[in-house]
């Protein structure tokens, strides 16, 4: 595959062209309220900005209740904001855009169907042929570190490993854009980790089928590790209060092959 001279793929080898310089993802005065059950507005996001770049990886960090989550629905197209534009991928998000996939902070798989046919559910809507869709779902299964797990039932399966079957889910669209809230919080210390460093080193070998990332977490330190920028929102109403731009060299971590069959042992 092709690389940059940062180890990030190369944007013009995978996904729907963009306009030059076209960002993937723009948000402008973004407003997002929710009806109060006193009759009034409870104003959740406030004038949100934001561009998503190629290549980027783009983190929100947030006290609960920042209307973090309410972002991620907006721009997934799961619901609309009162004011304001969410464009994706040169189009105004109205309902959910293509190319966009989202992990979220418990995989929520179908206890009654296997690994592989959970991930398979991800790709249904898209019309595919069936071999089509048994191809795509093992490479994804694969490209996670899952290989030899598809026959097994999510009860069979560690909290971590439960959770990379919900990131097999949403790399199998292919999407260019992901949108992952807090996908490593109800993990342990060592399991996220891991789950991490993978993500990461996938990202940047250029395996990932994805070409920006919005990673919402309170965790500073996971921002700061996976972050190209880091948006800090203030609460009630949720706006950007600073934008922090991390300049470390990337990869940025490597896990010991032996830490990881350690922890994968624990
Ligand atoms: P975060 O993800 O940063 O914790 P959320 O986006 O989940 O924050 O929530 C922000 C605020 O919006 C909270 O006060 C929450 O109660 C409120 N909220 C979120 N979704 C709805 C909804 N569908 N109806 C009413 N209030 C909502
Ligand atoms: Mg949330």
């Amino acid at each position: 595959s092709h690389h940059d001279t940062t180890g990030r793929p190369d944007p013009a080898s995978r996904g729907p062209a963009l306009p030059d310089a076209a960002p993937l993802l723009e948000l402008r005065g973004v407003r997002k309220s929710f009806p109060r059950p006193d009759g009034g507005e409870l104003l959740v996001l406030d004038g949100i900005d934001l561009t998503l770049r190629e290549g980027e990886v783009i983190g929100l960090l947030g006290r609960s209740g920042s209307g973090k989550s309410t972002l991620l629905r907006l721009i997934a197209g799961l619901a609309a904001p009162v004011a304001g534009s969410v464009t994706c991928l040169g189009q105004e998000v109205a309902g959910p855009p293509p190319g966009v996939a989202m992990v979220f902070q418990s995989a929520a798989l179908f206890p009654w169907l296997t690994v592989l046919e959970n991930v398979q559910l991800g790709l249904e809507a898209l019309g595919l042929p069936p071999d089509e869709i048994r191809r795509r779902s093992l490479d994804a299964i694969d490209l996670i570190g899952l290989d030899g797990f598809e026959s097994a039932y999510p009860r069979e399966l560690s909290g971590g490993m439960r959770q990379r079957v919900g990131f097999a889910r949403a790399l199998v669209v292919h999407p260019a854009i992901l949108l992952m809230d807090e996908p490593f919080s109800a993990l342990d210390v060592l399991t996220a980790e891991t789950l991490r460093t993978d993500f990461l080193d996938l990202w940047a070998e250029g395996q990932l089928p994805i070409r920006g990332v919005i990673l919402v977490t309170h965790n500073i330190e996971e921002a700061v590790l996976m972050c190209d920028r880091i948006l800090v929102f203030g609460c009630n109403p949720g706006r950007i209060l600073k934008e922090i731009a991390v300049d470390l060299p990337q990869p940025r971590v490597r896990l010991d092959p032996g830490f990881r069959d350690i922890v994968e042992r624990l």
